[in-house]
């Protein structure tokens, strides 16, 4: 039986971190414009920040003390795994932030889905370790940034088999909750052994998430590949979305503003709440190479320069850091 390991010992005796949460959450309030909720005064002010734990991040242990500390820090978001524990893991961290500054803001729980697998946020990696030949250095756990790659060279006949290294195997592969499909292990196999398995999330699943009432909004991925997978999504998803949308969107050059009106005119019928357009510039790039940042902003003051405007809206940039 596997017996899950509690997550450590919360900082609730800190009061450095208590005093320095309630600092910024009365800071916070005191820049409220009328009776918006705060996230909405933050957009208006333009410093509205997301905590970003990965569309396809899974491990809860690592969620649920994420957001205890971004809450207590004061982001207004956090965005998620569209997925029923790594939700109950955001709403765990943020109830234990409220239990050590109850002034502290809860921020918006958003859940990530996808309208077509060729999103690279939704993929893993994938192999198996009965492939790995044993002379290999393993670059694969070297380099994934998650933790999400174990392997061990495993006995064989009751025998540690360390002083062969050609004998036994490897067992074990990758952790698929930490996985988040940033695909830095995909070239680094010398064997060409790992695959990256791309995914959709269920429409079904996640129209049940958003009728929880601890989940607050929805990020649309859309690759900007054609409209229709984008009306399918909406069509199983528009009667579950009664707050906050968010889609977003790569940069694909001048069509950039054709494809937000054409998104716009499917989600208008079914419109409820905030609508959000998140501008990604080189998506799935933010820990990848440099410049990612820099493409963000150009991609914005590119659409923002153009003369025909998208439709209404907040605008956020996703300012890879
Ligand atoms: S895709 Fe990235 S996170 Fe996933 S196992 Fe490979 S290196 Fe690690
Ligand atoms: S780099 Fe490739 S062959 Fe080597 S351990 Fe990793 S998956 Fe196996």
């Amino acid at each position: 039986m596997v017996v899950p390991v509690p997550p450590p010992p919360l900082l609730a005796s800190h009061v450095a971190v208590r005093a320095a949460a309630s600092a910024i959450s009365h800071g916070r309030r005191v820049l409220l414009n009328g009776d918006h909720p705060p996230q909405v005064a933050a957009l208006g002010r333009g410093d509205w920040v997301k905590l970003i734990c990965g569309a396809s991040f899974e491990d809860a242990a690592d969620v649920r003390n994420l957001s205890l500390v971004y809450t207590l820090a004061g982001v207004d978001c956090i965005d998620c795994a569209a997925d029923a524990s790594v939700v109950g893991a955001v709403n765990e961290g943020i109830e234990v932030a409220a239990s050590i500054v109850p002034t502290v803001q809860r921020p918006w729980l958003m859940i990530s889905v996808n309208d077509d697998c060729r999103d690279l946020h939704f993929r893993k990696a994938e192999f198996d370790p009965d492939d790995c030949p044993l002379d290999c250095s393993k670059p694969c756990e070297k380099v994934c940034p998650a933790d999400a790659i174990s392997l061990k060279h495993s006995m064989v006949d009751g025998e540690r088999t360390l002083s062969d290294p050609l004998r036994g195997k490897y067992e074990g592969g990758v952790i698929t909750e930490r996985c988040y499909g940033c695909g830095r292990c995909l070239p680094v196999c010398p064997y060409d052994r790992i695959r990256a398995v791309s995914y959709v999330r269920d429409p079904t699943m996640t129209a049940e998430l958003l009728k929880r009432d601890d989940v607050d909004a929805i990020e649309i991925h859309t690759t900007g590949k054609g409209t229709d997978m984008f009306n399918t999504l909406w069509d199983n998803l528009s009667g579950s979305i009664n707050n906050v949308k968010l889609v977003s969107l790569p940069d694909i050059g001048e069509s950039t503003v054709d494809l937000m009106n054409t998104i716009y005119t499917i989600m208008e019928p079914h419109f409820k709440g905030y609508n959000l357009w998140q501008l990604d510039g080189r998506p799935m790039s933010g820990d990848i190479g440099r410049g990612a940042t820099r493409e963000t902003v150009s991609f914005a003051a590119h659409v923002a320069s153009m003369s025909e405007r998208p439709p209404v809206g907040w605008w956020h940039q996703l300012i890879h850091c």
